[in-house]
């Protein structure tokens, strides 16, 4: 069975895992501490802050910027839930932009006309690692006045040109940008998340309101030599990392690099032995980005049936899913006032399939995705 994805977890990753369990602090500590400065490194971010998840990192962006009842945030349809849901949990308005179908990132040309005098932040998707046109985005919300929170869950280690040069997702081009360390993103924790910013005084909120809003953290106490009476200043969460996630995470960043240069070496695998066929359209980066190739997302032919394509890759134990997901089709946003037509995110979501990629893929098994997908397309 070729499955969807596989995350790279080996010695390294088990060991430091172990080294904490057995030195006594196992909640959020030195080696969270750590992670921080080191991702900040990495992607080129003044600062960063360790959570629990991706989702609990955009509710806490939120937060941050004071944003609740009555105020509107614009962002995709076409993401996981999770981006949609954390408008709602603020008592806030999601406004759905619809995508443009060469990125399926959200079409800068329709983002205009969703602003109203209500709009507050912008939560942008860099979906499936492909970055969205930032410089673009940018100057629209810069003259508007809006926010920029990226949803980067997919994106670590993605790549974006602005300004003549080349920076990873995470560096200061909006104003948040939020990672997610779940297993089918491209380095994992187990469950984790990330916020970087150039913002000191958000990022001061953020590690507030990860930790019950408490005035001193734990960790600071504990290594006193004096008394400390701790302070709640703010109505705060627990959305801490635990430090056992904290030592895999570091591994897993040391690892970055390489995972996406294998991600990279399937993609153009797939793009060579697929390019050629009738009606498939493969994904393909701007010449001002370079995708992680956290998913390998190609839109089927119109005459073919998605789910039929699906069941028969499955027959031949090959894993896929269909394309991503679209929040406005679901029960709770069924109500929801729709400012546009999502036409693009719809037909993304029905005419889409995910094939697998990972980095340990072999060249054996792409070929076989390649060959299955042929014989569809060839049927
Ligand atoms: C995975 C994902 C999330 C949620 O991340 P968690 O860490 O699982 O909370 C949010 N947005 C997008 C686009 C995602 O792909």
């Amino acid at each position: 069975m070729i499955p969807i994805a596989a995350p790279l977890l080996a010695d390294e990753e088990a060991d430091a895992a172990r080294a904490v369990v057995l030195s006594g602090w196992v909640s959020q500590g030195p080696q969270v501490a750590a992670f921080e400065r080191e991702f900040a490194a990495l992607v080129g971010a003044p600062h960063a802050c360790a959570v629990s998840n991706c989702t609990t990192a955009l509710q806490l962006a939120l937060t941050a910027l004071d944003i609740g009842p009555g105020d509107e945030v614009i962002t995709v349809s076409h993401s996981f839930i999770a981006t949609a849901n954390v408008i709602r949990h603020q008592g806030a308005t999601p406004v759905f932009v619809d995508i443009e179908p060469e990125t399926y990132n959200l079409d800068c040309a329709r983002l205009e006309e969703a602003v109203t005098e209500r709009t507050r932040a912008i939560i942008v998707v860099h979906q499936m690692g492909m970055p969205c046109d930032m410089a673009a985005l940018m100057a629209i919300a810069r003259r508007r006045g809006i926010a920029v929170i990226e949803d980067a869950a997919c994106a670590a280690g993605s790549q974006i040109r602005m300004n003549g040069e080349w920076a990873p997702i995470g560096a200061p081009h909006g104003d948040i940008a939020c990672f997610s360390f779940h297993p089918r993103k491209v380095i994992t924790t187990g469950e984790g998340g990330m916020l970087t910013t150039a913002n000191a005084e958000l990022d001061r909120k953020f590690k507030l309101l990860r930790q019950h809003g408490m005035s001193v953290p734990d960790t600071v106490r504990h290594s006193s030599s004096s008394v400390i009476f701790e302070e709640y200043v703010v109505v705060g969460y627990n959305y801490r990392m635990t430090d056992m996630q904290a030592a895999i995470g570091r591994r897993q960043l040391e690892r970055l690099p390489d995972l996406v240069a294998r991600r990279r070496a399937v993609a153009a695998r797939y793009a060579e032995q697929l390019g050629n066929l009738e009606g498939l359209r493969l994904p393909s980066e701007p010449a001002w980005a370079r995708s992680n190739w956290q998913s390998y997302c190609v839109r089927l032919p119109d005459r073919l049936d998605q789910r039929v394509v699906m069941q028969h890759l499955l027959d031949k134990g090959i894993a896929t899913r269909r394309g991503i997901m679209c929040a406005h089709r679901e029960q709770p946003y069924a109500g929801l006032n729709r400012r546009q037509e999502l036409r693009q995110s719809e037909l993304a979501q029905d005419r889409s399939i995910l094939l697998p990629i990972y980095a340990q893929m072999s060249a054996e098994d792409s070929a076989r995705v390649s060959a299955a997908v042929r014989a569809e397309v060839e049927r």
